[in-house]
């Protein structure tokens, strides 16, 4: 049962398709299901749009685009700055909302809002710092003019992980470099995005240039899209699989994209290392929202001499956890969003204990409704568990031994991701030699936390092409033009 201010919330939010700057019912009348991870139970319903919806998104999407970028970067700067100050009025709404959906403590749903909203912000600020260049060819016979603009109208597919941040880091950006949108989010999580849809309505941004279709027929709603030469772009963050489908489909039209897919991170300790912090932040990188995240480390390499301290207090710090619905107070973990992860985690789980690894903490699931699991610690894992060489996201820590660097280093790179790399040691020539060596976009050097709204996210080899954040994140919606003006005898 919701409460009477979670029903309120759930009641006074858009459950429609935004089409055009309208509200709307898709055009089969079909609605679907969204369900509390904590209990099972749905809270509402949603607009489930198909082919159709899909087509009349990326009409009105079209439709603007010229208008859209003739708007000043000051005017998209701004409805991006009143939209920052709008998320931040509606902090307790967005937050509440997250944990509904997706299961996370509401603490950490705040932590999301500061996070998702701060996308907003950037980018009104560099909304304003778009610029090119001006200069004489090498033969002095012509002048060279390089100037940017919007690529156009732009898929932006999102996860149900972070649906605000992931959400924010697509739209500040596309905002910022006038490109209209289709935000298709993910089933498991569409509320979010519409409220995030009505509020930058609300802060002034024209119709028809951001576009939200939810569905329960992702594949089937959007492939026609990537056959109309009027899509220009594709921003998906999601996992491997499916964004390696995506981008066969983008060759069709030779789609620019950017792609955030799944990671693998590896979190090393060293013998130098402060194991109190090394284990602070590793309660950080493993159980940030349940583990669940991109960025989560996935495999615990850490120095023989420090490898049984470091287990025992994570174990315990992972055994101390309160697990409950997100919006109890001093819930630290909420469940996993649906059933197919938590088996996924369990299988990984009794796949290594099977191979010979030892549970130091947790190892279950949590008995009665919810898809809740146990923060687990795991040693002696053997490198053939699964739980090593796929993606967990879930609340499992495999810890690995290791006694050299070179060791450490080939078994952090022995995969096909490289998404993001923590490391805890005090050595200054280490960390320089680990920023050279490790294949990963991203790197933490005593921190459990890499994301940050000013910095370049994204990953190397599977994990995905093109950066978001940081100043390098409005250039994915940028197309770079330019001009050779001749000017002879001079
Ligand atoms: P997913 O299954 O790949 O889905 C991501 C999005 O793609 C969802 O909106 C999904 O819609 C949609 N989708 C699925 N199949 C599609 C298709 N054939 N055509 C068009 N859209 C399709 O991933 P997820 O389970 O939501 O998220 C977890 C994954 O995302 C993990 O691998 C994680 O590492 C990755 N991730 C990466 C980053 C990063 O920045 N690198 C950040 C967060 C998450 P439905 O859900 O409605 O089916």
């Amino acid at each position: 049962m919701n409460s009477a201010r979670e029903q309120r919330l759930l009641e006074s939010i858009p459950t429609g398709l935004l089409i055009g700057g309208q509200w709307r019912d898709s055009a089969s009348g079909n609605r679907f299901a969204v369900e509390d991870p904590a209990t099972g139970e749905t809270l509402t319903t949603v607009a489930d749009a198909s082919v159709v919806d899909a087509k009349a998104a990326l009409d009105a999407a079209s439709a603007v685009q010229r208008e859209w970028a003739a708007t000043s970067p000051r005017t998209r700067g701004e409805i991006l700055r009143r939209a920052f100050e709008a998320v931040h009025a509606r902090a307790d709404d967005f937050a509440l909302l997250m944990t509904l959906e997706m299961g996370k403590a509401l603490a950490e749903s705040h932590a999301e809002v500061n996070y998702g909203a701060e996308f907003l912000r950037w980018f009104s600020e560099e909304a304003v710092r778009v610029d090119g260049r001006y200069t004489t060819a090498p033969d002095g016979g012509s002048r060279l003019l390089v100037t940017k603009r919007p690529v156009g109208p732009s898929l932006l597919i999102t996860p149900w992980n972070f649906p605000l941040a992931m959400a924010t880091r697509k739209i500040g950006p596309a905002i910022a470099a006038s490109c209209t949108m289709i935000l298709k989010p993910a089933d498991l999580t569409p509320l979010t995005s519409l409220l995030l849809a009505q509020v930058l309505l609300d802060s002034g941004l024209p119709a028809g240039v951001l576009n939200v279709i939810p569905t329960t027929s992702a594949a089937q709603t959007t492939e026609p899209l990537f056959h109309d030469p009027r899509l220009r772009k594709l921003s998906f963050t999601g996992s491997t699989g499916v964004g390696q489908k995506l981008l066969q489909q983008a060759s069709t039209t030779v789609l620019r994209t950017s792609m955030e897919l799944g990671g693998n991170a590896p979190f090393l300790v060293f013998d130098d290392a402060d194991v109190e912090a090394a284990v602070d932040g590793a309660v950080a990188a493993k159980l940030r929202n349940i583990g669940e995240a991109c960025t989560a480390a996935n495999r615990f390499l850490v120095h023989e001499d420090v490898a049984d301290a470091f287990a025992t207090k994570l174990a315990d710090r992972f055994t101390a956890k309160t697990i409950g619905r997100g919006t109890d107070d001093g819930v630290e973990i909420g469940p996993l969003v649906d059933r197919r992860s938590r088996e996924k985690v369990g299988s990984l789980v009794d796949d290594a204990i099977e191979k010979g690894a030892t549970v130091l903490a947790g190892g279950a699931v949590v008995p009665g409704a919810g898809w809740f699991y146990q923060p687990t610690v795991l040693t002696d894992v053997p490198p053939a568990a699964r739980v090593l060489t796929e993606e967990i996201f879930g609340p499992v820590a495999p810890i690995v031994t290791f006694r050299t660097d070179d060791e450490a280093i080939e078994v952090a790179n022995g995969t096909p991701f490289g998404l993001v790399a923590y490391a805890y040691t005090r050595d200054l020539d280490r960390v320089i030699r680990l920023s050279e060596r490790l294949e990963t976009g991203m790197l933490g050097i005593n921190t459990g936390i890499v994301s940050n709204p000013a910095a370049p996210f994204g990953g190397v080899k599977q994990s995905g092409l093109g950066r978001e954040g940081g100043s390098e994140g409005i250039e994915e919606y940028l197309e770079t033009v330019y001009v050779g003006i001749a000017q002879p005898g001079s």
